[in-house]
């Protein structure tokens, strides 16, 4: 197992990066998570450039072109022989000293790591998951900006811990005024008579890819998407719910903070979707040379 480490590919076991990196110390830097799906590296450029966005965003510059970057993403997938994988790319301010000022920081860190994903259990994509709201709320546009997919990813960590203390591996966040944002790691849609809504990012939410191709296949099928603010109640009362992100891809959610949603069971407008998703997981994106095959 090779990890690409500022420049070079190192073992896993000597990919390690200095106390002194500001993303250790500060959680300063920003990352992606990209999937490859039988060689296809789904919607890589869409990742880099939301990469190169946040980094713009934090002031960040990021030492390799967003073309060398693709390139880096593509060699990591090569060397360790992986045509499906989850990919974690990391760039942080760098090595500094204790100071906040990330100016002492002379070059950014750039980690590319690809590793086998081990994603909720099957059954759930089958049956449905059930959530439930947590307490942590999201940040909003006029604090760190949702947009910005950052290494300050604490209130997700501690939505998923409260998850875990309600029994269940999910959970949704709101915003201080009580609209309905995110998962931890995911989008989420509601349906409700044949129409669909999700939250605009301003409420406070990631622009996720797999949320923007979601809403692109809404398009195709002539299904109305509608970006509206939406509360806990409009969510308990949907025909059907689900969530959408590079590492859960879309599943339907069945129970929210005990209510159940529909018929209690995955519905027909996110069966739909989700066969059309898993299409386009092979179909659009980069091709690793060698690995790819369908
Ligand atoms: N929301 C948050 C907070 C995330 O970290 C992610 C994962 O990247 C998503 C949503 C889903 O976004 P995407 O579909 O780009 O993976």
């Amino acid at each position: 197992k090779w990890v690409y480490l500022n420049g070079e590919f190192v073992p896993k076991s000597e990919a390690v990066v200095s106390v002194f990196d500001h993303g250790f110390l500060y959680g300063d830097g920003i990352f992606e998570g990209i999937r490859c799906y039988s060689g296809n590296v789904f919607c890589l450029k869409e990742h880099i450039v939301r990469l190169y966005e946040s980094a713009k965003s934090i002031m960040l510059d990021i030492p390799l072109t967003p073309e060398e970057m693709e390139a880096v993403v593509v060699e990591t997938l090569e060397k360790n022989g992986l045509p499906d994988a989850y990919i974690r790319l990391v760039v942080s301010r760098g090595v500094g000293d204790l100071g906040l000022d990330p100016r002492n920081c002379k070059q950014a860190s750039v980690i590319v790591i690809a590793e086998k994903l081990s994603l909720f259990p099957q059954r759930y994509y089958d049956e449905g998951l059930e959530i439930v709201t947590v307490p942590t709320r999201r940040n909003v546009p006029d604090a760190l900006n949702p947009k910005i997919k950052s290494l300050n990813y604490l209130n997700n960590v501690l939505v998923r811990l409260e998850a875990a203390r309600a029994g269940v591996h999910e959970a949704l966040t709101l915003n201080q005024d009580g609209y309905v944002c995110e998962g931890s790691g995911d989008n989420i849609f509601i349906v409700k008579n044949g129409k669909i809504c999700t939250p605009p990012t301003y409420v406070g939410a990631l622009e996720g890819i797999t949320r923007n191709v979601v809403m692109e296949l809404c398009e195709t099928f002539q299904i109305p998407c509608a970006e509206v603010p939406f509360t806990r109640h409009d969510v308990y009362v949907a025909d059907e719910v689900f969530l959408t992100g590079t590492a859960a891809e879309m599943i339907p959610v069945v129970n929210v903070d005990g209510r159940i949603i529909g018929s209690g069971k995955p519905g027909p407008i996110t069966a739909k979707l989700t066969e059309a998703f898993r299409q386009l997981t092979v179909q659009r994106g980069t091709k690793v040379p060698g690995m790819f095959s369908t």
